[in-house]
This record gives C-alpha cells, structure tokens and sequence, in this order.
C-alpha cells in the first residue's frame, strides 16, 4: 500500500526513527523536535486520521501500547511526571494528520505548564448551560 503521511512513512520503513517501543498495534519513537528531554509519539501502525476513525478495540490496544510506552520512558528518563495527550483535529494543534500520542516527560522546575495552559477561553455559557447538553 502506498504510504499515506509522514507517519506511515516512518512505519513502513521509509523515514529513520529512535524507536522507543514497538508491539502489534504500535510504534512509538522519539520526536524530531522534543518539547522535553525523551519527549516521544505513540502511533498506530494503521493510518487513522484521528481519534473518531478507529473502532473502541483497536483503541483499547493502542492505548496499552501508550502505556507501555511511558513505562519505558519512565524507566529510562525517570521524570518526576510527565504530560500524555493528543492533538485530535487542526483546531486543536494537530500538524500530521496520523492520530499520535504525545508523552511529554516532565521534570520539577522544568518552566512548563499543564494541560490547563494549552487554554484558557471558557466561552460565553455558563456551566449550567453547557450541562443541559449533556442531559
Ligand atoms: P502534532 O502537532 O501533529 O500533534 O505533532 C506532530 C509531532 O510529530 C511534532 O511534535 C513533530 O515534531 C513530530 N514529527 C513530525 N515529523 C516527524 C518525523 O519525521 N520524525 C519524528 N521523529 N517526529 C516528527
Ligand atoms: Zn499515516
């Protein structure tokens, strides 16, 4: 199959990469250019787009593979804490468009931030409000 992105350009063997796991469902390597000491991309092997295009098992396996992943991070590094998210779509700061965990290791006084600090634009609806969407 042809490759879809840079990240299946990477799993198929085209792009180097400092891998830092691999299983089945996964490949996780050091990113190019890390926000932290280790910081490392967790991918599917298969190309999904974003979060919404995988079915809940093919999730549930990659998200043992994330786990699996930081534990070796957190072997190796020993950070005092670390950040793990996604990008999920362009508006959320998305650049390649093959879904990816980030691990971001963290250390104390490292001059970072939380995943508060990636927002703080709570918008024009009280909380009430939002909450009857969800009833
Ligand atoms: P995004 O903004 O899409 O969530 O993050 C993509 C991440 O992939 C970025 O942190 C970027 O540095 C990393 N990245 C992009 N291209 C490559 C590559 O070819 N190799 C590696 N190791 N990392 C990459
Ligand atoms: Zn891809």
């Amino acid at each position: 199959m042809a490759d879809k992105c840079i990240f299946c350009g990477i799993v198929g063997g085209e792009i180097p990469n400092h891998t830092v796991y691999e299983d089945s469902m996964v490949l996780a390597f050091l990113d190019i250019f890390p926000h932290a000491k280790g910081h490392t991309v967790v991918i599917p092997k298969d190309h999904f787009e974003s979060l919404w295009d995988m079915d809940t098992d093919t999730f549930q396996s990659i998200l043992a593979g994330v786990r699996a992943t930081a534990g070796r991070v957190q072997a190796r590094l020993k950070p005092d804490g670390m950040n793990i998210g996604i990008n999920n779509g362009k508006s959320a700061g998305q650049v390649v468009p093959h879904v990816h965990w980030h691990i971001i290791p963290r250390w104390e006084g490292d001059g970072g931030g939380s995943m508060h600090s990636i927002i703080k634009n709570p918008g024009d609806k009280s909380v009430d409000e939002i909450a009857k969407l969800f009833k």
